[in-house]
């Protein structure tokens, strides 16, 4: 008798011990779940704040757009396919350059007092006439429709031609949505006429971000492999690596600029306002993209 008692007693605590350990382990994955979603919203409120901040036109042109619980119907939502959100890579597009330049001047990067105008008008077709502002937004909204086709969110630093976002803020705005690649999309301009070519723009060795360098050039590597493969004319010297740039330096993620073409060469002006070159262009952007992105092996790399 007093041996099945203590057997039960045994067994009661055995069952109590069990359900608290269970409990526990409950705790502890809700805790994590929890943690991890109130991080993801502070890093969502942080985004909208800051730009709420810093950037006020913004607000017009981008965050009506891009906030991630904005309807599809809405016409200038710039994040969509939300489907499969935990899996799928952000990419954030800049059209380069807007149609009134910003002449005050910003620091060109976080770890130096060398300042540099804030946003230029870029150059402008001799044949077309078209502004360089222009066909960037062109090329730009069409790369976001192709990289949305497949399955990767895009953010985009404009919509319009009508705004007023610097070099640095463009970068910003990729850091704080946290963006997997910020792509810039522009065309060249040259004094001689004869100069033609698509070429790509990195930043150099001496990126202040760890990884950033190794990993964008990962990407345009990626790239001009793509462009060349599908007989794109490129420039002699297609890969630029470059200290210079605001939109380079304030960025902390993989970056990288595509110059589509020249704009003061008349045939390649031409061909770059055509829409099929530029869907062309556009696709084998998207396809680079994507490759870029699948790999996931970029290995983080502190020095060149
Ligand atoms: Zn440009």
């Amino acid at each position: 008798m007093k041996n099945r008692l203590l057997s039960l007693i045994v067994i009661l605590v055995a069952i109590a011990l069990g359900v608290s350990v269970v409990d526990i382990r409950k705790e502890q994955v809700t805790s994590q779940v929890t943690s991890q979603q109130s991080s993801q919203t502070t890093a969502d409120n942080t985004c909208s704040t800051e730009n709420a901040t810093d950037i006020k036109i913004i607000n017009n042109t981008m965050l009506t757009g891009t906030a991630p619980r904005a309807p599809e119907d809405e016409p200038d939502n710039t994040i969509t396919n939300d489907t499969n959100s935990e899996a799928s890579y952000i990419v954030c597009i800049d059209p380069g350059h807007q149609a009134i330049a910003n002449y005050e001047h910003e620091r060109i990067g976080p770890n130096t007092s060398e300042m540099k105008i804030k946003v230029s008008q870029g150059t402008k077709g001799v044949h077309t006439q078209t502004m360089e502002y222009e066909l960037n937004l062109q090329a730009s909204i069409l790369l976001k429709e192709l990289l949305e086709e497949k399955g990767i969110k895009v953010l985009m630093t404009r919509t319009t031609n009508e705004v007023n976002i610097s070099n640095k803020e463009r970068a910003e705005i990729a850091n704080n949505f946290g963006a997997d690649l910020f792509v810039r999309i522009h065309a060249d301009g040259a004094s001689n006429q004869s100069i033609r070519g698509a070429h790509v723009l990195i930043p150099d060795e001496s990126h202040p971000t760890p990884g950033v360098y190794s990993a964008s050039k990962k990407a345009a590597m990626i790239l001009l492999e793509h462009l060349d493969g599908e007989g794109i004319h490129l420039l002699s010297s297609p890969l630029s690596k470059r200290s210079d740039i605001s939109g380079f330096n304030w960025s902390e993620v993989p970056v990288f600029l595509l110059e589509m073409g020249f704009m003061t060469n008349p045939e390649e002006d031409k061909m770059m306002s055509d829409f099929l070159y530029q869907r062309k262009l556009m696709n084998i952007t998207a396809d680079a993209i994507e490759e870029f992105l699948m790999k996931d092996e970029v290995v983080e790399e502190t020095s060149p």
